[in-house]
């Protein structure tokens, strides 16, 4: 951290007084190490009124470190900063565990021969929590990084005051912006074929992507789809040579070059098939399919961002160092978010852990030390997330059950959800949130996808996480997708 380290040259100082010769190259040692210290400072923003512990006297609702994230990078940063015994709060995102809680198996993560992507998210949050983080649901909106502490803002109405920041927001799915994407968005096209594969029994689908999610994609789909067709734009896929192997083990998968689609296209309920163009002759042909899946890279999630730190032109955090420091000192980045090379779940928990040990070094530096968290936790200024609701959400399996309690006029949301689809058991603890504080006006339900096929099968549901809302008896809303706990808040009131 250039702030601290920059000293005063001071052998040099003394010649300067003796001899002009060294007093021009002492001169000129001062001018190369103020200039450096400038370099390395000018990506510095220094908060308004510096790092002065004494002022959090003043302050409440205070985190030591705060990361944003939970995918392997938030969640590693969480074990070093517990370790390094610091307060520390994990913030989960709207994806809570991160797009590795989206994968099936993983062969390179280290250590490992094999083991499956929620595992290894269930492993780390077991040992953040091991030592002592804390996590919430709610979602931090904005940030402030021109005062010290940070503020926080989030979701829920809070206002928090973090000493640190770990940025490890991850990245969301890339969509092809297509007639009939969004149309069709949860009725055949999806990004997340460990969630949808098991619709999709028996029938014809693509993946769109020629990189390793594509090749993974093609194969989570292979126990269950009939054929599949990766359809990629280039000469060749981009996927790793061992990926590519092993999508040649199935004899149901192909992959088609020089392709791409033009258009989405389905009836009333669901895709139907997809216009191809050839990019080599500007041909294009119908193919009849029921499901596509993309897989085509990802966008770092920084939108929230982009006024307070300094972003690369791709749109990740922009990292002036060697050091997981952003443009703001005091504030770290790791993972997705900040990494357009890599993109490795395992390098996103290296730089996990860089990322708290520089917070450590900070905090250290500042001269923030166990006696101010100690009086911060005595005071009650430390802040502490709401617990986790423990609401029993009743659960229907039975189509005339159902139908009896929709009748009764009292609306209704229904969470369609299964166990083996990560994004619905992501969603439950925000669903069980909002179930406990409205369910005196609002009937909430939830229906297993395996036990409640009839269900399903009446109300026309093809994939889960789906949410549905009656009123007055009657089917308002049909929501192929997972909501934050604000949005779950906010269908409620379209029902009042
Ligand atoms: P990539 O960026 O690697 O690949 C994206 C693919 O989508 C490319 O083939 C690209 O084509 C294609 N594409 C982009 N836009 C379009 C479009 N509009 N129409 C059609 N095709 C398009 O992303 P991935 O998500 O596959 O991988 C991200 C990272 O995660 C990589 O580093 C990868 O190695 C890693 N990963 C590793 C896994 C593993 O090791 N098991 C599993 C999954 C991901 P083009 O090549 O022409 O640009």
């Amino acid at each position: 951290m250039g702030t601290f380290v920059c000293k005063w040259p001071s052998n040099n100082r003394n010649e300067m007084k003796i001899q002009s010769v060294k007093h021009l190259i002492g001169l000129l040692s001062i001018v190369v190490v103020l200039s450096s210290c400038l370099n390395s400072n000018s990506n510095m923003h220094k908060g308004a009124g510096g790092f002065d512990v004494s002022r959090l006297e003043e302050l409440e609702n205070i985190v030591p470190i705060a990361i944003l994230g939970s995918g392997p990078a938030g969640l590693s940063a969480a074990v070093y900063g517990g370790r390094a015994g610091f307060d520390v709060l994990v913030f989960e995102g709207s994806l809570p565990g991160g797009l590795l809680t989206q994968t099936t198996m993983v062969e390179n993560w280290p250590g490992n021969i094999e083991i499956m992507g929620p595992e290894v998210i269930k492993n780390l949050k077991a040992q953040a929590t091991k030592w002592g983080a804390k996590f919430s649901l709610d979602l931090v909106e904005k940030v402030d990084f021109t005062q010290w502490p940070f503020k926080l803002e989030t979701a829920d109405g809070h206002q928090i005051y973090a000493l640190s920041v770990i940025l490890a927001t991850g990245a969301t799915p890339r969509y092809l912006g297509i007639p009939g994407e969004k149309e069709f968005w949860g009725k055949g096209v999806t990004t997340c074929a460990v969630c949808d594969a098991p619709f999709y029994k028996g029938e014809d689908v693509v993946v769109v992507g020629g990189g390793d999610s594509a090749a993974e994609e093609a194969m989570q789909l292979a126990p269950y789809a009939k054929n599949i067709t990766v359809l990629v734009r280039g000469e060749k896929m981009r996927a790793s040579a061992a990926m590519q192997q092993r999508l040649k083990e199935f004899a149901h998968i192909k992959v088609r070059y020089n392709v791409q689609i033009k258009e989405v296209l389905g009836d009333d309920v669901q895709v139907t098939g997809v216009t191809l163009l050839n990019n080599k002759d500007n041909t294009t042909e119908h193919m009849p399919i029921s499901g596509v899946f993309l897989a085509i890279g990802h966008i770092p999630n920084t939108a929230f961002l982009k006024d307070a730190i300094k972003l690369d032109p791709s749109g990740h955090i922009h990292l002036p160092t060697r050091t997981q420091q952003t443009t703001v000192e005091g504030v770290f980045a790791a993972g997705d978010v900040a990494d357009d090379r890599y993109r490795q779940a395992g390098v996103s928990a290296g730089h996990g852990i860089s990322a708290a040990l520089d917070a450590t070094f900070f905090l250290n530096e500042i001269g923030f030390n166990e006696q101010h968290q100690s009086d911060i936790k005595r005071s009650h200024r430390l802040y502490v997330p709401e617990a986790e609701s423990d609401y029993e959400i009743e659960e229907i399996a039975s189509l005339a059950e159902f139908n009896q309690i929709i009748k009764t006029g009292k609306p209704a949301i229904v969470d369609f959800y299964a166990e083996w689809c990560p994004s619905c058991m992501q969603m439950l603890p925000a669903y069980a949130a909002v179930a406990q504080d409205l369910h005196e006006s609002i009937n909430f339900i939830k229906v297993d996808a395996d036990a409640g096929q009839e269900i399903m099968k009446a109300y026309k549901v093809e994939k889960v996480p789906t949410l549905l809302t009656f009123k007055d008896g009657k089917l308002v809303e049909y929501l192929p997708k997972t909501l934050t706990k604000r949005e779950l808040y906010a269908l409620a009131d379209t029902l009042k």
